[in-house]
């Protein structure tokens, strides 16, 4: 399988720009990279994934962000608005909580557009320059579409977003708005938005940005690389587990490929890979389901509910890269109610991190974890946040508690503070 964690570096192909090409994770197709527009293998259908002749060590890494890990990813440079070298906070009162030796939240939330997203379009916005492609296009449940709107008007490229209607968060679509993406309310759920979306790139119309897109997950895997880096510093050893909510599953299959680099270039004991957990919510949770009942596919849900919008997806469509992820670092999968992610970012929002729904049921899962006996007391994990509290301004004020009306006067605030 080449997607093992013990997989040899493939010998580089004809097809190599530049020591870089994509190749197919299913029948091992290989393509050149800048050439033609591809999403998925022209033999099979299947994922693609970019390779590399030469793989970085620690000591290539130099800079701030995304762009420090310029030697793991297939350009110098991108359309850049900063993204990366997010905060990898200390949670002393919820680690205690939780009972676990560590615990660090690696809050995405504070890129650019306020999520990880950021980190893909970077990467993903350049390969787009390089293609000379003109309409940039992604489905999105919010924050690929801030994001791709972001960096698509900052790269002077026209973009175009579908968004299931009714069901994104008000600063997602209010981001999208003013950094001039052209909006479509699709009247059906976010897989029928990438359905379409992958129809209207396939005609050629778009250059699509979703997760699909191999490259997009290159910039991602710098998430991983940043979580290592942190933890060998504070604590001269890798986490013993990253846990992240699942959607597409873009984020759980870029991780794996970044310890998977690691570990092909000697960089990263097999052994030491940290278990990839993630996390669903009870109402979307197809990926739980595969990894519960040891299944090579994932099973299409297509009723889908969750207050977590941003994952609320019934076919992650990176799952044949995910799934090898999750097993061969001796992960796992769970799913947590919309109570426990509520109550998980109000607890984390004691801690002064200020997250969406989604990104909570990384810690709520984690919660569950634990209290169950999967996970250990002597652990050090890393909860990923994904996005912004202010990404969904309702969520919180309905987590929150209520503003109390009073008059314009000191005494009786004063009294009114009594009660
Ligand atoms: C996109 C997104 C996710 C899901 O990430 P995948 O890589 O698709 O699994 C989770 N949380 C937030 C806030 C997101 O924007
Ligand atoms: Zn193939």
């Amino acid at each position: 399988m080449s997607l093992s964690l013990s997989a040899e570096q493939p010998a580089v192909p004809d097809v190599a720009d530049d020591g870089v090409w994509l190749e197919c994770i299913e029948c091992g197709e290989t393509f050149a990279p800048f050439d033609d527009v591809r999403y998925t293998c022209d033999e099979c259908g299947g994922l693609l994934e970019v390779r590399y002749a030469d793989l970085p060590t620690f000591d290539d890494f130099e800079g701030h962000g995304v762009w420090r890990y310029a030697a793991a990813l297939p350009f110098e440079a991108g359309v850049s608005i900063q993204e990366g070298a997010t905060p990898l906070y200390e949670v002393p009162r919820l680690e205690d909580e939780i009972g676990i030796e560590a615990l660090r939240i690696k809050h995405e939330g504070m890129n650019p557009t306020g999520s990880f997203k950021d980190r893909g379009m970077t990467v993903g916005v350049q390969v787009a320059k390089e293609l000379g492609v003109g309409r940039l296009a992604c489905a999105s449940t919010g924050n690929t579409s801030a994001a791709l709107a972001a960096y698509g008007t900052r790269g002077d490229m026209e973009t175009l977003v579908l968004l299931p209607a009714g069901k994104v968060a008000a600063g997602k679509i209010a981001q999208a708005s003013l950094h001039d993406a052209r909006i479509l309310e699709v009247d059906g759920n976010f897989d029928a938005c990438l359905d379409i979306v992958q129809e209207l790139a396939a005609k050629g119309e778009v250059y699509l940005l979703n997760s699909l897109n191999p490259f997009r997950l290159e910039g991602q895997k710098t998430i991983g690389l940043e979580i290592l880096e942190g933890f060998l510093a504070d604590y001269d050893t890798v986490p013993d587990r990253i846990v992240l909510p699942v959607g597409n599953a873009g984020n759980t299959s870029a991780l794996y490929k970044a310890f998977r680099e690691l570990v092909q270039a000697g960089e990263l004991d097999e052994d030491d890979v940290p278990k990839l957990t993630g996390v669903q919510a009870d109402g979307a949770a197809p990926m739980v389901e595969a990894i519960e009942n040891d299944a090579d596919e994932v099973r299409r849900w297509d009723d889908v509910e969750t207050r977590a919008t941003a994952i609320r997806i019934g076919n992650p469509v990176n799952a044949p890269k995910a799934i090898p992820g999750i097993r061969e670092t001796g992960g796992t999968a769970v799913a947590v109610s919309d109570e426990e992610i509520t109550d998980a970012q109000r607890a984390l929002a004691r801690e002064g991190i200020g997250v969406e729904p989604a990104s909570a049921a990384s810690v709520a899962g984690l919660r569950k974890l634990r209290a169950s006996g999967v996970v250990d007391d002597d652990e050090r994990v890393a909860c990923l946040t994904t996005g912004h509290l202010l990404k969904d301004p309702d969520a919180a004020a309905a987590a929150g508690g209520d503003p109390e009306p009073v008059p314009a006067d000191t005494d009786d605030i004063l009294e009114h503070l009594q009660q």
